[in-house]
């Protein structure tokens, strides 16, 4: 899945690649796509037709464009990647482009086209009409943390939001209401390099250990956002092009593999249903109520009334 690296390369492929779209004309090819109006592809065209695309933001793992019409506001697009999905930007003027069976959405303009194409269907848009908090139309907005990159994304942050949690940490670097944008690559990646085990409860890390657990996470970020994303099976840039991180992933990925730093073979485990890779060297792990076996760790994350 797309996380905050790989949405951030779409949107600025969208803002500097693509630049002002006049959307001519709007096809839904699967009505499901449309979440608002609610599975309206007809309703969804109408608002989008004639509008203008003119400067796209992230927030978590959503898109979103301003619209325009005649110069005067007119909502905004919201767009969430999900699985699978992802836009092609495709010149008419020079190029063939038969749609794949996989076309959900193609936004028509002046010899141009945005396509959005989703092989697993997950992905969803919002049309957010204007004088509409988007927040109030995508209500996933409303719980998200506070973005990695920004002040608010610190260890004492962290130490307060998890405090008594007994979620394994990568577990709760996951939820998507602690930080915005981590997924499963930089949840893992993060904690190698913090060297915290993914399975330890959050609530037993000192503040200093969440600090640096920022701290990495953000460097690790940054450094994927430079190689353009992760490399992997269904994330492309809008000319199709993959990713480099993928190749210098330091555990993710790599389960079995000597790590990068000591030899010792990477090892990987299922919490709540994500595969965690961590090397058990430099990961160590103290001993402690989390370390008697999987089951209790993962009966406490099914319950809500924990962290
Ligand atoms: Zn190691």
């Amino acid at each position: 899945m797309p996380e905050l690296p790989e949405v951030e390369v779409v949107r600025r492929a969208l803002q500097g690649g693509v630049g002002p779209f006049l959307i001519r004309h709007v096809d839904v090819l699967l009505e499901r796509t449309v979440a608002f109006p609610v599975g309206d592809g007809a309703a969804f065209a109408a608002a989008l037709t004639g509008c203008q695309l003119y400067h796209w933001q992230r927030r978590g793992k959503y898109l979103l464009s301003q619209l325009s019409r005649g110069g005067q506001p007119a909502g905004q697009l919201g767009v969430h990647l999900r699985m699978t999905g992802r836009f092609l930007f495709l010149n008419l003027e020079l190029e063939e482009a038969p749609l794949c069976p996989h076309t959900r959405v193609r936004f028509l303009g002046d010899g141009k086209e945005l396509r959005f194409v989703d092989t697993r269907t997950f992905g969803r848009m919002w049309w957010v009409p204007h004088g509409t908090g988007a927040s109030q139309v995508i209500t996933g907005l409303q719980r998200l943390g506070p973005e990695p990159f920004s002040p608010a994304f610190n260890g004492a942050y962290l130490k307060k939001r998890l405090q008594g949690s007994r979620r394994p940490i990568k577990t709760a670097l996951l939820d998507q209401s602690v930080a915005a944008g981590v997924g499963n690559i930089y949840a893992d990646e993060g904690l190698f390099l913090a060297g915290i085990p993914p399975h330890v409860p959050s609530g037993s890390l000192s503040q200093g250990q969440l600090h640096l657990l920022c701290q990495r996470l953000v460097e690790v970020l940054a450094t994927s956002l430079s190689r353009g994303g992760t490399s992997f099976r269904d994330f492309r840039d809008l000319q199709g092009i993959n990713g480099n991180y993928g190749q210098e992933a330091w555990v993710f990925g790599r389960s079995g593999q000597p790590c990068r730093r000591c030899g010792t073979p990477i090892q990987r485990r299922v919490l709540s249903g994500r595969t965690s890779h961590w090397c058990p060297n430099c990961q160590p792990m103290a001993p402690g109520p989390w370390d008697r076996g999987e089951a209790p760790v993962t009966a406490e994350v099914r319950s809500p009334a924990h962290g």
